[in-house]
């Protein structure tokens, strides 16, 4: 099965006839098979369904748990739904006059509604797509019928006044929407493009939301200036076809890339020689030679640096110098996981890490961890565990002449980050060896106790995050 497959086996969909006219009636089954949405989508695989559409929710809810039931719910509705009628709708604009009661002098007040009344319910009648925020609420444009002349009471006067709002940010969803509908990437290449354009820190995600940072406006702006075509969507999307072509054998591979590579290596050659490096000026002094230093953009994001190429003094921003002083502070207990001596905060291609201070002679590092203050129940208890059968095994190797002790240390419960998403989860440090995690920040050892119980009742069966990106 697929999530991005559309494809229903002919055996569901005759059951999904019959359901929906045993239940609902003849004339709401419309029995359909959908073309796939985004080209490349793989037809071969079967949509999620229920394996048997006539076990209703309602039917096996006390056969599943809470979670269970709003899956299978929801999965089971939509399925039955996209065999449905169509909802027919009419458009309607309704007139109401109305004029003042007990004020003089008598004043004629025109106010207009317009909305769908709804002729025929359809699919609805099953389920209703949860809505994007930009889209209105369905409720609120929907109108009674009404017929023409028709007396009406006043309940209540709302003043509300609308601006124009800007077209709202992307989001994962709707990003996802917008590369389909211009066919840019296919099924596999999504989840990855959203992760490279935040891994190159061109965006930054607020609240599921994409914001562009400037190093994003800045590579936007030089690609549209220098390389328009490769940022073109038309151009990108005719790659993607001649792509598709070869995947089914239509097309030789060498002439397509042959057709992109040749131009463009002509090109990006031209270009290196005439773009302008990215600079800026400052006025901060260089440390070294004093000369004006300029702010340049380098793997790790934008640093000072002396504009005098013998000089080549570097050093971070100020804003980044204060970033550097509060972590320091905020580490200085953090001891070498290697030899024990003090650590300092350095900054690599995935943000600021911990490093040993004898660098380069010993090369420990560790992350900078946003720490809860609570030790990893999971670790605690495997360390109890251990420490029982280490007095055993401990004396058994102190008897056989080796007294090593391998005890690891307990992991303290720490903010991680969830890769792509970015959702906010609570784990152990000493992940992968344990993946003990939950979804609420600890507030006191007792709530950690419980949850720590419930996740060893029922260990998780989902696939564990493979990385994170941690900050
Ligand atoms: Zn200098
Ligand atoms: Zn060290
Ligand atoms: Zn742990």
């Amino acid at each position: 099965m697929r999530t991005d497959s559309h494809n229903l086996a002919q055996s569901a969909l005759e059951q999904a006839k019959k359901v929906i006219t045993e239940h609902f009636g003849e004339n709401y089954a419309n029995p359909k098979q959908y073309a796939a949405k985004a080209k490349g989508a793989q037809e071969a695989h079967e949509a999620i369904r229920p394996t048997d559409l006539s076990a209703r929710p309602e039917v096996i809810k006390k056969e599943l748990d809470p979670k269970q039931f709003k899956l299978y719910d929801l999965i089971w509705k939509r399925t039955l739904a996209s065999q449905m009628a169509s909802a027919i709708f009419d458009q309607t604009t309704i007139d109401i006059s109305a004029t003042t009661n007990n004020q003089l002098p008598i004043t004629n007040y025109q106010f207009r509604a317009t909305g769908q009344v709804v002729k025929f319910d359809g699919f609805i009648k099953v389920y209703t797509e949860g809505r994007d925020e930009h889209e209105p609420p369905e409720e609120e444009s929907r109108l009674p019928e009404m017929t023409e002349g028709e007396i009406l009471k006043l309940i209540q006067l709302l003043p509300l006044q609308h601006f124009t709002e800007p077209s709202p940010r992307y989001t994962d969803a709707t990003l996802i929407k917008a590369l389909e509908a211009h066919g840019i990437g296919r099924p596999s290449t999504y989840a990855p493009t959203l992760a490279t354009i935040q891994d190159r820190k061109y965006v930054e995600k607020l609240e599921k939301k994409y914001h562009p940072t400037e190093i994003g406006f800045l590579v936007n702006d030089m690609l549209v200036e220098n390389f328009p075509e490769i940022v073109d969507i038309g151009f990108t999307s005719h790659i993607e076809e001649g792509l598709d072509d070869i995947a089914e054998g239509k097309k030789k591979w060498i002439p397509l890339v042959e057709e992109f590579y040749t131009p463009f290596k002509k090109h990006l050659i031209e270009k290196e020689a005439t773009v302008e490096k990215l600079e800026e000026q400052t006025d901060i002094p260089c440390p070294t030679c004093g000369k004006k230093m300029v702010i340049k953009f380098g793997r790790m994001g934008k640093f000072l640096a002396c504009p005098d190429l013998e000089c080549k003094t570097t050093k971070p921003l100020p804003e980044e110098e204060a970033k550097i002083k509060e972590l320091d502070e905020k580490t200085k207990d953090e001891r070498c996981p290697l030899c024990g001596k003090d650590m300092t905060v350095r900054r690599g291609r995935f943000g600021y890490f911990l490093g040993c201070s004898n660098y380069p002679r010993c090369k420990g590092i560790s992350k900078i961890w946003n720490k809860t203050g609570f030790k990893c129940p999971n670790c605690r208890a495997k360390a109890t565990e251990r420490d029982g059968e280490q007095s055993r095994t401990t004396k058994e190797a102190l008897r056989q002449g080796s007294g090593r002790s391998d005890k690891k240390l307990i992991g303290e419960i720490v903010e991680k980050k969830s890769r792509g998403r970015g959702k906010v989860f609570y784990a152990c440090t000493n992940y992968p060896d344990c993946n003990f995690l939950m979804n609420k920040k600890p507030e006191s050892e007792e709530e950690l106790q419980r949850v720590w119980q419930d996740w060893k009742a029922n260990p998780p069966k989902i696939k564990k995050p493979r990385k994170s990106a941690d900050n």
